[in-house]
């Protein structure tokens, strides 16, 4: 399935100048939303995951579904002031000013191999403070999977050496 053709280019948003990615025209088709969560469910057990973690919101959307077909937890992480119990935090760079991340300090067991799930890959920042907070609970990053992947940002180059799976690339 050409999973491209489900996707809205939106002009002009968030800001001028931005083409925003707009993956709710997969979510909203059945078999389109299918089709992609059964792609990453592949990769997922290429990887030999323990568990799934995925930033809010997109990230849930992807990573949900792909942990009840595989019969496997779900980790949320959030921002600060969201996750109701003790949590660790991480930092990270935006365009203007930083952003922080939280997960509850327990969601992740040492050793446990986890899969990172987002809608899109852009700078990879977003991704990095999440691998911090896994690999601070002892978490072993086993692969990231996304939707999209925007080469022209070299999101992949801030992972180098984790794994990385991405459906569409723009
Ligand atoms: P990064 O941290 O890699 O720079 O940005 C990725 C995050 O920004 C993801 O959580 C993603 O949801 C969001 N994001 C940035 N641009 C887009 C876009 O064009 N479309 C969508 N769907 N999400 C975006």
């Amino acid at each position: 399935m050409d999973l491209k053709q489900y996707v809205t280019i939106v002009e002009d948003w968030p800001k001028p100048g931005i083409r925003f990615k707009d993956i709710s025209t997969i979510m909203d088709n059945g078999e389109a939303y299918k089709y992609a969560t059964d792609q990453i469910v592949e990769y997922a057990k290429e990887k030999n995951i323990d568990m799934i973690v995925g930033p809010e919101a997109r990230g849930f959307i992807i990573g949900c579904p792909v942990a009840y077909a595989m019969g496997k937890g779900f980790a949320p992480v959030r921002k600060e002031g969201k996750l109701p119990r003790e949590v660790i935090r991480a930092e990270y760079d935006l365009e203007y000013g930083t952003n922080v991340l939280t997960m509850h300090k327990d969601a992740i067991k040492p050793g446990q191999r986890v899969m990172i799930c987002d809608d899109l890959l852009a700078t990879g920042g977003t991704v990095e403070a999440t691998i911090k907070l896994i690999e601070e609970m002892g978490g072993v990053v086993a692969g990231c999977a996304f939707l999209i992947e925007l080469t022209y940002l070299d999101g992949r180059e801030k992972l180098k050496g984790y794994d990385i799976c991405t459906l569409m690339q723009y």
